[in-house]
């Protein structure tokens, strides 16, 4: 073999934040916290500062391959520990503060954390579990705590030339089933998913960009757009806890916002408060949702009515983002029906992660936009495997990950999360996707948000329930969301029975905790007429 004869610079996280600070050191990075307070920064004092952070742990003995974790919002000391930790070869290991206490001792445990970072919001919650974390050494507040720590410390001089192979970040799954696994991402994989995610293609993130990040940071690395912004030289704007939909507006508004990420429910909320404050939004041009199907009627409102073009993007712990949304050439140039058809959908490959979805037997099913099957993935930032963890089961033999995702493809390579293998709705042998349901569900006038859940059937083994949350004040009636949804579906899918509910409750990042609904409406008998 000729060997290339390139210089062996290895692809580090520490080079992303170098980066920023070199050449886009004065470009602002803006965090609002716990405290409220607005801090006002930059790349170069966020690089200053994570070196800073970087010295400190030095001290503290942390060293390559230790996890250190962190409960935080999305403010500059989380960004700081993105970059500090990682760059001297730890481990971060983001945690959800929106877990159980059980949960969040289970994953602490198993990650063997050395040093967590707590945002003062969760500090009682520290309290309480860290008698049951017996490998960590020191609970720091992400507040005054934290800047004794660095203040203390020499701001490290230059990052250490680690191996690409090292472990960077280290995210649990939600796990809705079983104990969350622990998915460990390289400074390799980081950086190339990173890159993935700059592209035209994927969130398009450059230099001419004010950014608000309404992902949490500590789900899935925050979509990877904390690495992003460095990468370009993005401003940066971390909004704290607080996403209600009036501050998101404000943030936008203030401060020039012109793309931004998040689960679907964010944006309902959003458009939900455009609409009745009269607001606008006229610098953002695109937003990126995903992490739940994003129905149409969104869309349609955030285009036409405030003209954000909407990414519609597909992807999981086990691999940040999997897919794309934007348009290609020729659908650019199609009827706005045709295209809004196709941003529907989950998006096509984003070039690193292989799809393929397969049947029962491992059979590639046709692409033709009908056929389901399971959605496998592959790609150098793939998850190969989990943390200290044996899953016979989460892999195929030729190495492809299983992503328990329901799936069609068409020809053009258009994805459609039919639904997760266990959330779809098995009706005399036939599937129901509960997505479609919900998203149908949503565009009937007066309906905020739907979930739809199967439930023990007779007859047809289970049945579609949808639980609808209307607008205040508004009287939908059933036979109104049951015609709308007609006009969508296949008429063997209307739900039996459709429950009006006040909020439809969600797991801690962002997508509906179907797992509460099944336990709520456990016992609910069918109406006699479907029964
Ligand atoms: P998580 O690992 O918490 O990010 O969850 C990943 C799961 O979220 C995927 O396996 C999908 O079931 C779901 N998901 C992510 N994006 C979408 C999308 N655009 N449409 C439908 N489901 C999605």
């Amino acid at each position: 073999m000729l060997r290339g004869l390139n210089m062996d610079r290895q692809l580090l996280i520490s080079s992303l934040i170098d980066y920023a600070g070199r050449n886009h050191g004065a470009t602002s990075v803006v965090s609002r916290g716990s405290d409220d307070e607005t801090i006002r920064t930059n790349w170069s004092e966020v690089e200053q500062r994570s070196r800073q952070l970087a010295g400190a742990l030095v001290a503290a003995d942390v060293g390559v391959g230790d996890r250190v974790g962190t409960i935080g919002w999305n403010d500059h000391r989380h960004l700081e520990a993105y970059y500090g930790i990682t760059g001297i070869g730890a481990v971060l290991h983001t945690i959800n503060p929106r877990l159980s206490d059980d949960q969040i001792v289970y994953i602490v445990n198993h990650a063997a954390d050395t040093i967590v970072f707590v945002d003062p919001d969760f500090a009682e919650m520290a309290a309480r579990i860290a008698p049951r974390c017996p490998t960590v050494s020191q609970w720091i507040g992400f507040d005054e705590h934290y800047e004794s720590f660095i203040a203390g410390a020499e701001a490290l001089d230059g990052w250490p030339a680690l191996d690409e192979w090292s472990a960077a970040t280290l995210c649990f799954t939600s796990g809705t089933t079983g104990n969350p696994k622990g998915v460990v991402q390289s400074h390799r994989s980081i950086v190339l998913q990173t890159w993935a995610t700059c592209t035209g293609d994927g969130h398009n993130v450059n230099s001419g960009e004010s950014i608000l990040l309404a992902v949490p940071m500590f789900h899935v690395n925050g979509w990877a757009i904390p690495f992003a912004a460095a990468m370009a030289g993005a401003k940066l704007v971390l909004p704290g806890p607080d996403l209600s939909p009036e501050t998101m507006v404000g943030w936008i508004n203030t401060e020039d916002i012109t793309f931004s990420a998040g689960v679907p429910t964010i944006w309902l909320g959003v458009v939900q408060h455009l609409q009745r404050a009269g607001a606008d939004v006229p610098t953002l041009r695109r937003i990126a949702v995903g992490g739940s199907a994003a129905p149409r009627s969104l869309m349609d409102t955030l285009e036409d009515e405030y003209g954000v073009f909407v990414s519609h993007v597909w992807g999981m712990t086990e691999m940040t983002q999997g897919s794309a949304g934007r348009f290609t050439h020729r659908v650019e140039r199609l009827e706005r029906d045709e295209q809004r058809k196709r941003q529907a959908m989950a998006g096509r490959e984003l070039y690193g992660v292989e799809l393929r979805i397969v049947d029962d037997e491992g059979n590639l099913v046709p692409r033709d936009g009908r056929t389901p099957g399971e959605l496998l993935a592959r790609g150098p930032w793939v998850a190969g495997s989990y943390f200290e963890l044996e899953t016979p089961d989460s892999h195929t033999p030729d190495g492809w990950l299983r992503t328990g995702d329901v799936a069609t493809m068409d020809g053009e390579g258009y994805l459609t999360i039919v639904d997760r293998a266990k959330d779809v709705i098995k009706s005399g042998g036939e599937w129901i996707s509960s997505i479609d349901l919900e998203n149908a569900a949503v565009g009937c006038d007066g309906v905020l948000e739907a979930a739809v859940i199967g439930l023990p059937h007779d007859r047809w083994g289970e049945r579609p329930l949808l639980c609808c949350v209307v607008e205040d004040g508004r009287a939908v009636e059933i036979q109104q969301i049951l015609d709308h949804v007609a006009s969508e579906v296949p008429k063997w899918w209307l739900p039996n029975d459709i429950v009006f509910i006040d909020e439809i409750p969600h797991t801690g990042t962002g997508k509906i905790d179907k797992k509460l609904l099944r336990q709520r409406f456990a016992d609910h008998g069918w109406p006699e007429a479907t029964s």
